[in-house]
């Protein structure tokens, strides 16, 4: 088993990426802390997980949540902070509201939720050896521009420089932290986003021309990186912005 003994917490696991993983994660023998804002999406992970998951109500939004969250469950091998929005336009549609909620949900809940786990992380690593963190971030962000994303991309870029600092400020005590890049991945908000476009088969289309290999990601294409990440086959891996888009940045 690749998480044998480890205990996990994630962040968005009510469904799309988060979801999977905390069940890829639990598969491989973790025990996981699946976290969702959404009690009824995490309704059903206990039982599909044959109870190696436990489940937690959590909006990452929240500082007081997350404090109260960290202090209850203290120690933990991995944490995968999986919960982020999409802005959708160019920086002529963007608001000052809606780069604030870009920059809340995306990089000062990422902020505050590694903060908080960091102290119980960094003393499960002088016992342990190594923990990691791993951060949602995307391939649209510093590493590639793509149109009508500019708040996300902006916030995704972001989270890759927390956590190379993260990674460059704790390297010698065993904490590793690595920034996971999906291409576009067939989730329900990516569902959502097509749906709600003037032109949804067109939209899909789209969606589908900028993948070189033709098709869009599945959730099982991006939870093996997650669970290795997570575990010690990565030992010599941090700080890294870790690409899994099928072709798009070659
Ligand atoms: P999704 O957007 O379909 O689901 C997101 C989950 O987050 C939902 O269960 C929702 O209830 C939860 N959530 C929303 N607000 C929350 C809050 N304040 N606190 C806690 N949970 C909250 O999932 P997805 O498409 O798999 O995206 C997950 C992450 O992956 C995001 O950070 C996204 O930016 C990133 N990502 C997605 C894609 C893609 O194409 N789907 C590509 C690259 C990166």
């Amino acid at each position: 088993m690749r998480l044998g003994g480890k205990r996990v917490v994630v962040t968005a696991a009510g469904q799309g990426i988060g979801r999977a993983s905390a069940l890829a994660c639990a598969r491989e023998g973790a025990t996981v802390i699946a976290t969702d804002i959404n009690a009824e999406a995490l309704a059903s992970l206990p039982q599909e997980s044959g109870d190696r998951i436990e489940t937690r109500i959590l909006d990452v939004t929240d500082a007081d949540a997350i404090t109260a969250f960290a202090g209850e469950i203290g120690a933990i091998d991995g944490l995968f902070n999986c919960a982020g929005f999409v802005h959708g336009g160019t920086i002529l549609d963007c608001s000052d509201k809606d780069w604030d909620f870009s920059f809340d949900l995306n990089v000062k809940a990422m902020f505050r939720m590694n903060k908080a786990f960091l102290p119980a992380m960094l003393e499960r690593a002088a016992d342990k050896g190594s923990v990691s963190i791993l951060n949602m971030a995307s391939m649209a962000s510093s590493i590639k521009g793509f149109p009508n994303r500019m708040a996300y991309g902006a916030t995704k870029a972001a989270v890759i420089g927390l956590t190379k600092s993260i990674a460059a400020d704790f390297v010698k005590q065993g904490v590793r932290c690595n920034a996971l890049c999906p291409g576009t991945v067939d989730t329900p908000s990516l569902r959502g986003r097509i749906d709600s476009s003037p032109d949804p088969v067109q939209a899909e289309k789209d969606f589908i021309a900028r993948q070189p290999m033709g098709r869009l990601a599945t959730v099982d294409d991006i939870t093996p990186l997650v669970v290795y990440l997570l575990s010690d086959e990565s030992r010599f891996v941090s700080g890294q912005a870790v690409l899994v888009d099928g072709g798009v940045t070659i």
